[in-house]
């Protein structure tokens, strides 16, 4: 600005007139903003728009293509390829032709290869042997195979005993009032497809619903705190269903959970280690100096009494409650005779003076 009105005295010799001063101010309209800029607003000298509109042809090409709050990837190479069975499933959305998968892949179709690109990725990237925890039932769940096409002959064998009728015949129904065995009742079931076209298709059944994933997100079994409450409830609908016979529920309970998990912690109560409270070190004996020998700090047990009783008195109460066989009753009396010799002499918060202290002879006698 200054250079022009220095210019201009020059060309006029009129070098009294002092410079005159302004205030100028720059704005710097950057990127997509200077189109629409140009677009929206302009300037009002034709020339200066004109100079706008040349640096505009310059501009270099957007790099993320935005679509709300999406990025639309361009697609870079396509592959046609043949599937080897000759056929293959699709849907589309009608109208729109496409779906958003997640809730960020854009889709216009629904032949899975997004699901089994997602699927693979999860297997690939989110998956190490180093993950999987030391003790037992660690490889349960865990992606250790991965499958490219799945055979319904060597799927887990349960599902084959689906029946896949649409209606069923009077014949079923007439048997359940018999109690037949299931084997007798002729029904068409999945292993009835196997190996034919037909294993993939027109699988019938007999209750429609509006939705496949609906259902319950949560279970009680979560919502429940304790094993008392659930134990309860569980015990509660077995009385109130009348195809149910309480009595063996309440034993199953007992013979498949309460006794393993008592017998479990007794087990490990006399295997257990023992800790330092101040500084975590485990030992395998308790040491002999009563304390630990890296800081010491007092030594305690790592499996507790409340642990192994933890079962006793529910299983006590079901024992009162339901008719539960002589032999599951005396093994739970044998249990708490048990629980009951180990813990006889010591105070409640047991810990290792208790059990190194020096004892008489006539202790171990009574
Ligand atoms: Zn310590």
């Amino acid at each position: 600005m200054k250079e022009f009105y220095l210019k201009k005295r020059l060309k006029c010799s009129n070098i009294e007139e002092p410079l005159p001063e302004f205030k100028s101010y720059s704005i710097s309209i950057r990127s997509k903003y200077a189109r629409k800029f140009y677009d929206e607003i302009g300037f009002s000298l034709s020339r200066k728009q004109r100079a706008l509109k040349s640096v505009l042809s310059k501009e270099g090409k957007v790099r993320v293509e935005k679509f709300k709050n999406f990025i639309l990837d361009g697609v870079k190479k396509i592959d046609i390829s043949n599937i080897p069975s000759g056929h293959l499933y699709d849907i589309e959305v009608e109208e729109d032709h496409n779906f958003l998968m997640n809730d960020f892949i854009l889709s216009s179709n629904c032949d899975g290869d997004e699901d089994c690109v997602m699927l693979l990725l999860d297997g690939l990237i989110n998956f190490s042997k180093e993950y999987l925890p030391e003790g037992r039932g660690r490889l349960m769940d865990s992606p250790l195979v991965l499958t490219e096409r799945i055979d319904p002959k060597e799927v887990d064998g349960e599902v084959h005993n689906m029946d896949i009728c649409y209606r069923y015949p009077l014949d079923f129904y007439l048997s359940t009032l018999k109690c037949e065995d299931p084997k007798n009742i002729e029904m068409e079931t999945i292993k009835d497809r196997l190996n034919t076209n037909s294993q993939y298709e027109n699988l019938g059944f007999t209750q429609e619903v509006t939705d496949i994933s609906e259902g319950p997100l949560m279970s009680s079994y979560k919502t429940l705190e304790t094993m008392r409450e659930k134990m309860e409830l569980q015990l509660k609908i077995a009385k109130k269903t009348r195809a149910v016979d309480e009595d063996d529920v309440a034993e199953r309970i007992l013979k498949s959970h309460f006794i393993p998990d008592i017998i479990g912690n007794l087990r490990a109560f006399s295997t257990q280690k023992f800790r330092c409270v101040k500084c975590n070190a485990k030992f395998r004996r308790p040491p002999l100096s009563k304390t630990c020998p890296k800081c010491g700090g007092k030594i305690i047990l790592t499996v507790h009494e409340a642990s192994i009783k933890k079962y006793l008195g529910a299983s006590y109460r079901i024992l009162e409650e339901f008719k539960i066989s002589e032999y599951t009753r005396q093994r739970i009396e044998l249990l708490k005779m048990e629980i009951e010799s180990l813990f006889k002499e010591d105070k409640d918060d047991l810990n290792v003076e208790d059990l190194g202290g020096q004892k008489k002879l006539s202790d171990f006698v009574s």
